[in-house]
């Protein structure tokens, strides 16, 4: 059976949809991928000039990292900054926002958002053999908080309140990352994931008090299977075929961009494997840098709404498996002061 991907529902920061035709694994692979494996923009070494807010800095560094900034086409757009061959950061590493607040006036407080952090231009200095391609690719957008967006519609996010003749006056540096790395690099806010609602497969058992069904709702995906008769026998060789889907993002991606660079960072990963396997490497090392591009076609709508999978042979991949240093979950990191008086966030 070709895999099929049905939309029920897309907004610009919503994806509701059924994916047909693969393995559990490989759509657990696919919901984890989209969580955690999508390079956004977010602050992460923040530089304190002035602080006389009643926030401590370290307080403030954690609610400006975890600020969404617009982030299209970040893997492109953007080097990480330990591939960057500068030496202090430059524009195609690193964006550089400000804060400069001061609240003059009495008898009232007044809120610093994010819709107060400025960017300001970062030096073009690049290392040799760099020709700045990545900063054609970005949008007029790229960086600034998702909350000034001309697409955004809502309440931006407070950082703090202000008092008279308090301020705040900070250098925020923002870099390209994934969520591997730190929480805050997700583009998703969740990411629902469902399979057999009637648990027809009994991957799960449900503990009830007195009636397992006014107490276990099914969930409205159910709708989309048929219900088990009650004297149906179980069957050992079942397997499960259709997944349920609900991706929401923090808007720094949207939810399309989100679903199909997940399905591109998946081809390309298996991709370098059946590159590395082709071609074994020579030493103990192996190194996945050198193989050239995947070339698969991404999948292409169908009339119906449907999606359908490309049916050609496995490209290679130049970035391939190598993302990330992987290891730290979604824990905190913890803040380190930096040689610059900074924190890293
Ligand atoms: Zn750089």
């Amino acid at each position: 059976m070709n895999s099929t991907v049905t939309i029920r529902e897309l907004k610009r920061d919503k994806c509701n949809f059924v994916l047909r035709g693969v393995n559990l694994g490989f759509a657990n692979s696919f919901r984890r991928t989209m969580m955690a494996d999508i390079p956004t923009v977010a602050i992460d070494l923040v530089e304190f000039e002035s602080n006389t807010t009643v926030l401590p800095d370290e307080f403030i560094a954690h609610r400006l990292g975890m600020i969404p900034l617009v982030s299209t086409n970040c893997d492109e757009s953007m080097k990480y900054t330990r591939e960057c061959d500068c030496v202090e950061g430059c524009s195609l590493c690193m964006i550089e926002l400000r804060i400069d607040f001061r609240c003059d006036r009495p008898g009232t407080t007044m809120n610093i958002t994010s819709n107060h952090l400025e960017i300001r231009p970062m030096p073009d200095n690049w290392g040799p053999g760099n020709t700045g391609e990545e900063l054609a690719k970005r949008t007029p957008e790229f960086g600034i908080p998702v909350s000034k967006s001309k697409d955004f519609s809502g309440f931006p996010i407070l950082i703090a309140s202000l008092r008279k003749g308090q301020e705040l006056k900070v250098r925020c540096y923002a870099k390209k990352g994934i969520a591997k790395d730190h929480a805050k690099w997700s583009p998703c806010t969740a990411v629902g994931f469902e399979y057999d609602p009637y648990n027809k497969l009994r991957h799960t058992s449900y503990w009830f008090e007195t009636d397992k069904a006014a107490e276990w709702p099914l969930s409205p995906n159910a709708a989309e299977e048929d219900a088990p008769l009650d004297d149906e026998p179980f069957d050992y060789d079942a397997e499960p075929d259709r997944f349920y889907y609900n991706v929401e993002t923090d808007g720094s991606l949207t939810a399309k961009e989100v679903v199909l660079k997940a399905l591109a960072d998946m081809r390309s990963r298996a991709a370098t494997i059946v590159f590395n396997i082709d071609n074994p490497p020579t030493s103990d090392a192996m190194d996945i840098s050198e193989a050239p591009m995947a070339q698969m076609p991404l999948p292409t709508r169908a009339a119906n709404g449907s999606y359908a999978s490309p049916s050609t042979g496995w490209g290679t991949s130049p970035n391939g498996s190598g993302s990330g240093t992987g290891g730290q979950g979604t824990g905190w990191a913890s803040p380190n002061v930096t040689a610059a008086g900074g924190w890293a966030v």
